[in-house]
């Protein structure tokens, strides 16, 4: 792998020479120890963990389009651990910290900026919620200061903290460590990494079955020929359900569309994350001057990766109502992704039916943030067939059981 730096920067720019291309485009084999479906972030994560700490030497990423084309690069790209129960907000935490090394673990700069993300309390109930929710989060070890009005203010100046405003701002809470992260990069630094350690990376390459035998499925079914394989992992996000459709299960996961919007930039005008659950908006500026704006799901169930325009007024709505002067702006964007919600916004992670088949989904409107810890997760239950202590009450026995995790608070807007 050509190793990142000023002096490579420098030596390659001033030369004229051409980049190498950052990750190959080996040929297919007819087997593999280990299959991925999905180049997401997910996917590519979990192949290079698999390579780098299990040591699995045949492992192969099939991805029907381009790698991070799915929610991986539709994203508003916020990165947190701010989750009520211990089970969530330890897992998000790995996740963060893994994040933190990553540009280093990865010699790839993903634009990790630790700007910090605040929750807006707009009645005593939210200020009662959120006293709890930051209290449970610093008991799990996770950074969390509880905010009065004037420091929002602060943190925030165009928001509108008057009395007057329609939405009242009471408070908050922030998390200092949370923040944004550059997609694509973190896709195109896993896929690097991960092809650097021998991982065949296949785009184009869409799974349309599975044969299936007394010990679980022996090949896939692609639009490039069949490919055997000793265990397979899914991590297709929206496409979760048509994945075990074909494998003959039913998961607990509603595929919904999500959007997100751009404005055209501006100078710096918020340095940090802000979120407001009571009107269903978070909003963040990117370092290129753009406001970043998500809201809530499309309430619609569909496959197609387009959103309706009620969901574009309510989250707009919300943006003037609790910043008037943004009111002015021009949106230069609009798209949306296809996100796999759970009942209980609790990712599904373990073993599938079908005994060589494991699951990665389930992230719905969150699963950005997952994915150092979901790869680094999904790679272990993959090379052990067993959980990972920290997704260990995340696998799907647990609508059986009646375990569920009831993270709604912390995920209902997408974020
Ligand atoms: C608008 C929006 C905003 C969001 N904001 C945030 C946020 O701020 N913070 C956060 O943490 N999360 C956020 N999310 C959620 C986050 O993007 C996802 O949970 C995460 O990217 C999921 O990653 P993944 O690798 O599982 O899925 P994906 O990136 O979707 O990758 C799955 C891949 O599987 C491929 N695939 C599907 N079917 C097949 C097949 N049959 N054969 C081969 N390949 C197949 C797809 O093409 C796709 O590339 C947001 C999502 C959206 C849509």
């Amino acid at each position: 792998m050509k190793k990142y730096s000023l002096l490579s920067l420098a030596s390659t720019g001033f030369s004229k020479r051409n980049w190498p291309q950052a990750w190959g485009s080996r040929p297919l084999q007819d087997a593999y120890d280990v299959v991925i479906v999905g180049g997401g972030g997910h996917g590519l994560a979990t192949a290079y963990y698999l390579r780098k700490n299990h040591g699995i030497r045949k492992v192969a990423v099939l991805e029907k389009g381009w790698i991070g084309g799915g929610n991986t690069g539709r994203n508003t790209t916020v990165v947190r651990s701010n989750y009520l129960f211990a089970e969530s907000t330890q897992f998000y935490e790995h996740s963060v910290k893994l994040y933190e090394g990553l540009a280093r673990e990865l010699n790839y700069n993903i634009m990790f900026s630790q700007r910090g993300m605040l929750t807006l309390a707009h009645s005593r109930h939210d200020l009662d919620a959120q006293r709890r929710w930051a209290n449970a989060m610093r008991l799990h070890g996770v950074d969390s200061d509880l905010l009065d009005r004037s420091q929002v203010s602060q943190l925030a100046p165009a928001l509108d903290c008057s009395p007057q405003a329609r939405l009242p701002v009471l408070g908050g809470f922030i998390q200092r460590r949370a923040g944004t992260v550059r997609h694509d990069a973190v896709a195109w630094g896993y896929a690097r990494a991960a092809d650097a350690l021998g991982v065949d990376i296949i785009q184009n390459c869409e799974v349309t079955g599975f044969e299936v035998g007394a010990d679980g499925v022996q090949a896939l079914k692609t639009n490039r020929g069949t490919i055997k394989a000793g265990k397979v992992g899914l991590a297709v996000a929206g496409h979760s359900t048509m994945m075990a459709d074909m494998l003959g299960f039913r998961l607990p996961i509603t595929s919904y569309p999500l959007q997100a919007f751009v404005s055209e930039p501006l100078k710096p005008v918020l340095d940090t994350v802000v979120l407001s659950p009571a009107s269903g908006l978070y909003v963040s500026q990117s370092d290129k001057g753009e406001l970043v704006v998500g809201g809530g799901l499309d309430l619609y169930a569909s496959y197609a990766q387009r959103g309706n325009l009620a969901t574009v007024e309510q989250v707009l709505r919300g943006l003037v109502t609790l910043f008037p002067s943004f009111s002015r702006l021009r949106m230069m964007r609009q798209w949306a992704g296809i996100v796999d919600v759970v009942h209980d916004s609790t990712p599904v992670l373990g073993r599938s039916p079908v005994p060589n088949v494991y699951l990665n989904c389930g992230w719905g409107t969150g699963g950005f943030k997952a994915i150092p810890g979901g790869g680094w997760c999904f790679a272990h239950t993959i090379a052990k067939d067993e959980p990972h202590p920290l997704t260990a009450a995340f696998g799907l026995d647990r609508f059986a059981r009646g375990a569920l995790i009831d993270e709604t608070a912390a995920s209902g807007i997408a974020h």
